[in-house]
C-alpha cells in the first residue's frame, strides 16, 4: 500500500528534481546587481519581471511559505486574527486622509471610464473603515487583524532585489485600543514577537531593535534591522546592550536609548520589520470612535506592524549566501534534505538508482520533505547546482559507497561532511528531526 505523506506545510512538498520545470543557471543575468536576486534567480527561485517584480517559483514559493507560516504562528499566539483586504483601492478613502496627494509612492490609475483607484501600498485607508462597521462600544476593544497581501509602492531605486520591490509580499498587522496605556502593552508584547520571528527565520543574531524616527506622533517608531553589507540603511548598534540607532535621528541621540551607553558601531543594514504607533493618526479621519463606560465617545487608539517576507528572504540570502552558494537555515529551506544520486557509468547504475529511490520513499513516508537530483546528469553539475540550491543537508547515493551500504552526509551549515551507514542515516533524519 502506498501511503502518501504531506509535508509540514499541508501540502506535497517532496520533489523529484528531473520533473521540477525550472533548471539551475551557470550564469547570474547580466542586469542583476544584487547578489540576494543573482543567487535565487540561477537557482530557480525567483524569475524576474521587470524592475522590482518578481515571480516565486516552486522552491523560492516554499521558502515564502514557511516564512509565512512562522510569523503565522507568532501573531496567533497572542491573539491576532487574520483576513485578507484587496490590492485596489477607491480613491476617496485615500483622499480621506490626504495621502491620495502626499504620499510620493502611491501608484493611481485610472478605468475606462476615468474612475480613480489606488494600488494599496499599505492598508489604514482600508482597515479603519472596515472596523469602524465592528466597533461601538469599550467592550469591543482591544483586538489585532493581520493579512499576507501584495502591497505596491512606486520605488525610485529597484535595484536590490527582493529587498526592495515595487509589488511586494507584507504582513500588516492593525491593533486596536481604548487608550495609550493599551496601546503600549500589546505594542511590547510585539516587540517579543518580532524577536521569536527573526529568530526563528535564522537571523536573529543579525537582527537589532532599532530606535528610528516616530514622525509627528510620537518620538520613536521601531525598526527591526538585519546586519548586512548589502542594507540600504546605516545604524549605529549598541556595544552594550545591541539595541540601534538609525543614522537619519543620530543626529538627536547620543547615548542608547535602551541603555544608556555611549559605546557603538555603526554598520550597514536592511530594515526587515517596523512597528508603530499610530495613535490616533487614522481613527480621526475616519472617525473611528468608541463608547466608554460613561457613555462618552472617544477615539480609538491603533498600532500598525510590517514585515516584508521577500525582503526578509533576501536578507536571510544577503547573510548566509555566497556568489555561488546559498546555505538555507533549517526553519526556511525549501526542502529538508537534498539526495543526490549519482550512477557513474559503472555496473552499479542500477544498485545506486535502487538504494537512492528507497531511501527517497522511506523518507517521504516518514514525513521528511525531500528533493531528490534523479536527473541523468554529471556529478559536476548536481555538486554544483546542490551548493546554489542551499538546503542545508546534502545526502550522496555513489556508485563508490553503495556496495558497502554507505552514503555520504555534507552539514552546510556545520561543514561537517562524513561517511555514514544508511541505519546511522535514518536515524538522524527520521528520529530528531521530523
Ligand atoms: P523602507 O524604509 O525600507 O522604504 P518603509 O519604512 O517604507 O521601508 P513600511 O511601510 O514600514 O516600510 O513597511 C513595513 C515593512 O515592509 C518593512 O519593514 C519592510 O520589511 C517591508 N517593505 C517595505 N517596503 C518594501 C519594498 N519596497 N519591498 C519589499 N519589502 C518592503
Ligand atoms: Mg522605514
Amino acid at each position: 500500500m502506498l501511503i502518501v505523506s504531506y509535508g509540514v506545510l499541508g501540502y506535497d512538498d517532496r520533489m523529484l528534481q528531473s520533473q521540477l520545470f525550472t533548471k539551475p543557471r551557470k550564469e547570474a543575468p547580466k542586469d542583476e546587481v544584487a547578489k540576494n536576486a543573482a543567487l535565487l534567480v540561477r537557482a530557480g527561485f525567483i524569475d524576474k519581471l521587470q524592475a522590482g517584480v518578481y515571480s516565486y517559483l516552486p522552491l523560492g514559493l516554499l521558502v515564502i511559505k514557511k516564512i509565512e507560516q512562522i510569523i503565522r504562528e507568532e501573531i496567533n499566539a497572542v491573539g491576532g486574527q487574520e483576513l485578507l483586504m484587496p490590492a485596489l483601492h477607491p480613491k476617496e478613502v485615500w483622499q480621506t486622509t490626504g495621502r491620495w496627494d502626499s504620499l510620493d509612492v502611491l501608484y493611481k490609475i485610472k478605468d475606462a471610464s476615468d474612475r480613480e483607484f489606488a494600488l494599496g501600498p499599505t492598508h489604514e485607508e482600508i482597515v479603519v473603515p472596515l472596523v469602524k462597521q465592528f466597533v461601538s462600544s469599550y467592550k469591543d476593544l482591544p483586538f489585532s487583524v493581520y493579512q499576507f497581501q501584495n502591497k505596491f509602492r512606486m520605488e525610485l531605486r529597484a535595484k536590490s532585489g527582493i529587498l526592495r520591490g515595487r509589488e511586494f509580499l507584507m504582513k500588516d498587522l492593525y491593533s486596536f485600543h481604548r487608550d495609550e496605556e493599551d496601546l503600549k502593552q500589546f505594542y511590547e508584547k510585539m516587540k517579543g514577537v518580532y524577536v521569536r520571528i527573526f529568530e526563528r527565520c535564522g537571523i536573529g543574531a543579525e537582527t537589532h531593535l532599532t530606535f528610528a524616527s516616530g514622525g509627528s506622533f510620537s518620538q520613536y517608531s521601531h525598526e527591526y534591522q538585519t546586519v548586512t553589507p548589502a542594507g540600504e540603511d546605516i545604524i549605529y548598534v549598541c556595544g552594550d546592550c545591541g539595541v540601534a540607532i538609525n543614522d537619519e535621528i543620530i543626529a538627536k541621540q547620543s547615548a542608547c536609548p535602551a541603555c544608556g551607553s555611549t559605546k557603538r558601531k555603526s554598520e550597514r543594514s536592511i530594515e526587515v520589520g517596523n512597528i508603530f504607533e499610530l495613535k490616533t493618526k487614522f481613527s480621526d479621519p475616519f472617525g473611528l470612535t468608541y463608547k466608554d463606560e460613561k457613555g462618552d465617545d472617544k477615539p480609538v487608539v491603533m498600532g500598525c506592524y510590517g514585515i516584508g517576507l521577500g525582503r526578509v528572504m533576501g536578507a536571510v540570502v544577503e547573510v548566509f549566501g555566497t556568489e555561488n552558494a546559498m546555505r538555507w537555515p533549517d526553519s526556511l529551506s525549501p526542502h529538508r534534505l537534498h539526495l543526490l544520486e549519482l550512477t557513474g557509468k559503472g555496473s552499479a547504475v542500477d544498485s545506486v538508482r535502487k538504494v537512492a529511490g528507497d531511501i527517497y520513499q522511506k523518507l517521504t513516508k516518514a514525513g521528511v520533505s525531500v528533493l531528490y537530483d534523479d536527473r541523468n546528469a554529471r556529478a559536476g553539475e548536481k555538486f554544483a547546482d546542490a551548493d546554489l540550491i542551499g538546503i542545508p543537508h546534502r545526502v550522496v547515493v555513489s556508485e563508490k559507497l553503495v556496495a558497502d551500504n554507505k552514503l555520504e552526509y555534507l552539514n552546510r551549515v556545520t561543514g561537517e561532511k562524513k561517511i555514514i551507514s544508511e541505519i546511522e542515516f535514518f536515524r538522524l533524519f527520521t528520529n530528531d528531526m521530523v
